[in-house]
């Protein structure tokens, strides 16, 4: 039998599936479960510049980091920085005194380097690069249409922007043109790195 027509769960292609195979393994849509790691909310430590002082400051997830990110007060910053969860910061971040300029053009910088920076440690790196060609979508219920696609009764079919999945397949592109170039830092080796963001 030929691997072709089998998916990685060994299951044939069953004409009375409504759904194709390689439909499903094509797309994730839902960033939880094994594929949480993709969430802004999944743990890990990322760094950001202060405005004010030019110190990096890090934060304990890429949602803390974004929020933090709205604001150059530094009061605001450390508020959102110590939310104990990324729920939580997302909270305070609508919140927090806004800095002018905050536009689309800037709102998506500032995630493609957080980004970026999370999925140069491992396992995320090897965890993002798995997904293969899989079409990343963050399928969402609270109406995110710009960092998403919801799912809810008045959005459904419309087509969110889907920002936050074009970036992680924009970075998974990078590292992937980039993954013959050896051997990447581990979480613990970052923090006492160099590189540039
Ligand atoms: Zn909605």
């Amino acid at each position: 039998m030929s691997d072709e027509f089998t998916d990685s769960a060994g299951r044939g292609p069953y004409l009375s599936d409504p759904a194709p195979v390689d439909r499903t393994a094509s797309r994730i849509d839902s960033f939880t479960g094994e594929y949480g790691f993709l969430s802004n909310f999944y743990p890990v430590e990322v760094r950001f510049p202060d405005y004010k002082s030019q110190m990096t400051m890090n934060y304990p997830s890429v949602e803390h980091g974004y929020q933090a990110a709205k604001t150059i007060d530094p009061n605001h910053r450390d508020w959102v920085r110590s939310a104990e969860t990324a729920s939580e910061a997302k909270r305070r971040g609508q919140k927090v005194t806004m800095r002018s300029g905050w536009n689309a053009t800037m709102r998506v910088s500032v995630m493609a380097g957080l980004l970026r920076q999370k999925f140069r440690l491992e396992p995320l790196r090897s965890q993002l690069l798995a997904t293969g060609d899989a079409e990343l979508i963050e399928g969402n219920t609270w109406h995110d249409q710009f960092w998403g696609d919801c799912r809810c009764p008045q959005h459904i079919g419309m087509g969110g922007l889907n920002w936050l999945g074009e970036l992680l397949m924009k970075v998974r592109r990078e590292l992937r043109s980039e993954s013959s170039a050896g051997p990447r830092p581990t979480q613990d080796a970052t923090s006492s790195s160099g590189s540039a963001t």
